[in-house]
């Protein structure tokens, strides 16, 4: 029997656990995946109920029988999705308790999967435990939360517990440069960026704002090495339109530093992030002395921790602007203090 787990981006550890469980026919009654948004628990746990329900002889899931047919449509009555924007309430849980009692339509197993199961409040974990404890022989509840320590310990020790890790960025970029058909440029920024998540990676791909966001910082960080004062504080503007993106933004700009400050460290452009922005890191690392450039960091990183201050926004990146010129032209003294 050959199961397959094919679409998942990388998670090997966890995959192979659950193949392991169900070749070995070992199959828990509840599961708890953890991990950050964008890992793909929700696909793993899809995939899960797709194998377990399929009807195929030779390898799961077959794609071919009725269950598999069903479960493509979205449609099938034995598998379960709950998704609350707002906390999910003990009515919610008896609700569900009480459709287990219920043997399958058709499927072998009645699949649950409960998305940001951190979402039950206390009442409801309590709730939820009474159908842990005597679950029936055919039901399959899978908890799904990004915060594992919101759970009742109780609840905890009932599940199977999966853990979901970020990615090495590789196996994000090769993904996306076969299953979005891209350039290894773009792909490899976008998979630096996401920090080992392929959600982020994705949601960042067809993120025009983000895109946008970068260009700008880039422009910025050339206007700092070629404007008149005046023109470097004109860029305040940018930064007050995108006040509700502050912390990206400065994190693009440390992220951009920081490119030039390796780039210009080890001349190999294998290690930067914006490798799709080589010339240009190219034409901005050869105007900069590194030294200066873990200056400029410093700066950065200190207006961002500046934001969760009582420091006026609008202060905060003026400074920071001075700041950055005053390193950046070849005096290094008087630096602005808030
Ligand atoms: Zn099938």
């Amino acid at each position: 029997m050959k199961i397959n787990f094919e679409g998942i981006v990388g998670q090997k550890q966890a995959v192979e656990k659950l193949k392991r469980t169900l070749k070995n026919n070992q199959i828990s009654h509840a599961y708890l995946f953890e991990g950050e948004k964008g890992l793909g628990k929700k696909d793993i746990a899809l995939k899960l109920a797709l194998v377990l329900n399929c009807t195929g002889d030779d390898r799961k899931p077959c794609n071919k029988c009725n269950s598999c047919i069903k479960m493509a449509g979205g449609n099938h009555p034995d598998v379960k999705i709950i998704e609350k924007d707002g906390i999910i309430r003990i009515d919610e849980i008896r609700r569900i308790a009480g459709e287990m009692q219920l043997k399958p339509y058709e499927g072998r197993y009645k699949v649950y999967i409960i998305c940001d199961a951190d979402r039950m409040n206390i009442e409801s974990q309590n709730a939820l435990l009474k159908t842990l404890e005597e679950p029936p022989s055919y039901a399959v509840l899978i908890l799904l939360t990004t915060r594992g320590d919101s759970l009742l310990p109780t609840v905890i020790s009932r599940c199977q517990v999966i853990k979901l890790y970020p990615e090495n960025p590789e196996v994000i970029k090769y993904y996306l440069i076969e299953n979005k058909k891209i350039d290894e440029g773009q792909a490899h920024m976008l998979a630096a960026f996401s920090g080992g998540i392929a959600g982020r990676a994705v949601e960042l791909l067809d993120n025009p704002d983000f895109y946008y966001r970068r260009e700008k910082i880039i422009e910025i960080c050339n206007k700092l090495l070629t404007s008149s004062l005046f023109g470097v504080l004109e860029q305040i503007v940018f930064f007050e339109e995108q006040r509700p993106h502050i912390e990206e933004i400065l994190g693009l700009m440390i992220n951009w530093y920081r490119d030039l400050l390796i780039y210009s460290e080890t001349k190999n452009a294998d290690f930067i992030t914006n490798i799709d922005k080589k010339e240009e890191i190219d034409f901005q690392a050869a105007k900069i002395d590194p030294v200066k450039i873990r200056d400029i960091i410093f700066i950065i990183e200190k207006s961002k921790s500046d934001l969760k201050s009582n420091v006026q926004f609008h202060l905060n990146m003026e400074v920071m602007l001075l700041n950055l010129r005053e390193v950046l032209s070849d005096g290094n003294s008087g630096r602005s203090e808030i």
